[in-house]
Order: structure tokens, then C-alpha cells, then sequence
């Protein structure tokens, strides 16, 4: 499934984020292949959708999606020079699809402030400044080894030449390697073997303190403002409130307890959601009295390749889709309903899966 790694700065509220997330009520026996490590959350995502098709249905067993987040503690200024255990924690970040960036957004006296003062703009460029002086590493290396064949003629390393330098200057700049808006295709042979720390997809955790969960602080604005131009999401929250959020299982008492902060849905929540939606992530269902269940692909694939995602025979044997959309199985109760008032569509190999839909697939074994 899909990682996150949570980074930041000590002290920002990691740890009590990654608590609130861990104490969550992923059934991780659902989930039999995913190892669960000490510092590895799993998280459902919340869809309103699958609700509306497990009452449809009653079916035996529900399985939502899911999310990894990793807490990657120990970054500190310095890392990329191996100070703390940053060579490690650099190595950790490689592997994650996508970074959760938690910045201190809250005063609090009795909370050191590593750098000494509460600075959440200052305090992002640190962690960026160690994963950029990492990448600036890799795209150096890179660099040397293209520029051998460039210089004899080739024209392939002469474009991906450029273009490694294009991301050398950038990262000299201060600026994130994903600040850089190439096609996949362009970036593929200059840096697709990279694995790029600051190109990696990020959102922001503004953690500030209980009185400005809704309406956010000075500090939380700061933050949001110095990201415009990544185009990256801000999320505030107060880690502390999630934690005590995450122990309520009774959902009465979760809503209630919600309802008394003036809340609606909790920070975890909307993190998680901007998560999925950060990483391009849609969501189909299988749905039939056994099981419900919500499988995760990206948007823009066909159908077989959804397909592959319950079993990679189902790809390989694909032979249609039949597909139907919510809407009309609420409206018409049943699939054989759906059927009479002929939507159910029958699609093919070229079918774009959308997020939603309910799929049934045909193959050969
Ligand atoms: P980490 O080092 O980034 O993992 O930070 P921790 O999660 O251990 O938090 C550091 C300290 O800040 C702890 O004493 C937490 O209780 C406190 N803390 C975390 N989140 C909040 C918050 O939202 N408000 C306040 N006032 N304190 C917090």
C-alpha cells in the first residue's frame, strides 16, 4: 500500500500526530501482507461511499483503503552531513510516495523549541535545505557521469545534461526539485533513477494549539503563505486534540466529541484525505454480499491495470468491465435493477476507471 513519511524538526508534534494516527481502528487483520513495523501507522480512508454501499448491500465483511504513514523521527540541521542519524532517516524518506512535512505552529513554554523560538517558515527551510543538499548529492553524481557522454556527441545526454543542470541550479536556489515543472517522459531520463527527496509530493501539517483548530494562527498563515508557490496543501490541526480524537472508538461519542470543538470531521481525517488526493489516488469497489470493498489505483488507469490491483490474472485474462455507478445502484437498490434500467455499462480494455465506480470484472483463466 501507500507510505507516508511524517518529517519534521524535534519537538513539532510527530510523535503525538503519529500516536493519534497508530491508535486509529485500521483492522490490520484485513490486511495480512502488509508488515506492520513499530514505526508504521495504518490508517483506513475515510469514504462516505462505501457507508452507502455497505447499507445497500449487508454485505459479510467490509474492507476500505488504506494509507502507511512512517514516522521518520530524527531530522535535524545537518542531517545530509550525517549529523544525528540523518543518513538513515534520508534513506527512510526514499522509500515513502509522499513526505508529511509537521511544522510547530503552537507556543507552548514548556516545549523546547530546538532552534529556540517559534519560526514554522524558518523551521520548514530546514528540513528542505538537508533534503535538498542530499539531492543536490545525487544530481551532481548524475551530472558527472551524463556529461562523458555528452560531450561525445550524443544528443540524449546533451537534453538530459540540460536538464540536470536545470535541477542543479534550482536545488542551489533554495528550491524544492518538485518547484520544477518538466513532463514525466523529460524527466525520466535525467532523473528518473534519482529517486529525488524534495520532488516528492508534500503536504504541510500546521500543528497549532486547541484555541486555533479552526480558524488557524499567524504562524499557520506564515506557513501557508511561504508554500504558495510549491502548490502544496496546508493541513491545521492540533496533534495533541487528535490524539485524545483518535482514543474514542464509540462513533456517537467521536461526533460528539467533535462537535464540542466546533468541528465537523478531525484533522486526521482531512490529512488522510488530502493525502490520497496529493497522490493522485481514486478509489472502485467490488461489491457483492461476501464483500465490500474499496480498492485503491491511480487516476487515469484502464481497466485492466484496476483490474491487476485484486490479481495480476485479472489483467492478464481481462476480458470486459461491467460497471456501475452508485447513483444508480441507490436509486434502483439492486444490480439486477440496475441492469433492467440499462445502466449498467460494459467496458473494455481502453475503459478509464473513475473514482466511484462499482466494477465487475470478466476474465480468463
Ligand atoms: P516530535 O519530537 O516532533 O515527535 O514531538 P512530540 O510529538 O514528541 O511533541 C513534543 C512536545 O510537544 C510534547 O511535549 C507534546 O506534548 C507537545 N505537543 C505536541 N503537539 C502539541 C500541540 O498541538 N500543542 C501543544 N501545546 N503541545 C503539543
Amino acid at each position: 500500500s501507500l507510505q507516508c513519511g511524517i518529517v519534521g524538526l524535534p519537538n513539532v508534534g510527530k510523535s503525538t500526530l503519529f500516536n493519534a494516527i497508530s491508535s486509529g481502528k485500521a483492522e490490520a487483520a484485513n490486511y495480512p501482507f502488509c508488515t506492520i513495523e513499530p514505526n508504521v501507522g495504518v490508517v483506513t480512508v475515510p469514504d462516505e461511499r462505501i457507508d452507502v454501499l455497505t447499507g445497500l448491500i449487508n454485505p459479510q465483511k467490509v474492507i476500505p483503503t488504506i494509507i502507511e504513514f512512517v514516522d521518520i523521527a530524527g531530522l535535524v540541521k545537518g542531517a545530509s552531513q550525517g549529523a544525528g542519524l540523518g543518513n538513515k532517516f534520508l534513506a527512510n524518506i526514499r522509500e515513502v510516495d509522499a513526505i508529511v512535512h509537521v511544522v510547530r505552529c503552537f507556543q507552548d513554554e514548556n516545549v523546547v523549541h530546538v532552534e529556540g523560538k517559534v519560526d514554522p517558515v524558518f523551521d520548514k527551510e530546514i528540513i528542505d535545505i538537508e533534503l535538498q543538499l542530499k539531492d543536490l548529492e545525487s544530481v551532481a553524481k548524475k551530472i558527472q557521469r551524463v556529461e562523458k557522454s555528452a560531450r561525445t556527441g550524443d544528443a540524449r545526454a546533451k537534453a538530459d545534461l540540460a536538464i540536470l543542470n536545470h535541477y542543479k541550479e534550482t536545488l542551489e536556489a533554495g528550491k524544492n526539485a518538485r518547484s520544477l515543472t518538466y513532463t514525466a517522459e523529460e524527466r525520466e531520463g535525467a532523473i528518473g533513477d534519482l529517486q529525488l527527496l524534495t520532488i516528492k509530493p508534500v503536504i504541510y501539517v500546521a500543528n497549532v494549539d486547541e484555541s486555533s483548530m479552526i480558524s488557524g494562527n499567524e504562524y499557520s498563515e506564515k506557513l501557508r503563505e511561504s508554500v504558495k508557490g510549491e502548490g502544496a496543501e496546508v493541513v491545521t490541526l492540533c496533534a495533541a486534540i487528535e490524539s485524545q480524537i483518535a482514543e474514542i472508538e464509540d462513533p456517537e461519542e467521536h461526533a460528539l466529541f467533535l462537535s464540542e470543538y466546533g468541528l465537523t470531521e478531525s484533522g486526521l481525517s482531512r490529512l488522510i484525505k488530502a493525502s490520497y488526493a496529493l497522490l493522485e489516488l481514486i478509489t472502485y469497489f467490488t461489491a457483492g454480499v461476501k464483500e465490500v470493498r474499496a480498492w485503491t489505483i491511480r487516476r487515469g488507469w484502464k481497466a485492466p491495470q484496476a483490474a491487476g490491483v485484486i490479481h495480476s490474472d485479472f489483467e492478464k485474462g481481462f476480458i470486459r468491465a461491467e460497471v456501475i455507478k452508485l447513483p444508480d445502484l441507490v436509486q434502483y437498490r439492486n444490480e439486477a435493477g440496475v441492469k433492467e434500467a440499462g445502466k449498467m455499462a460494459v467496458e473494455g480494455k481502453e475503459y478509464i476507471v473513475k473514482d466511484g465506480d462499482i466494477m465487475h470484472f470478466r476474465f480468463n483463466v
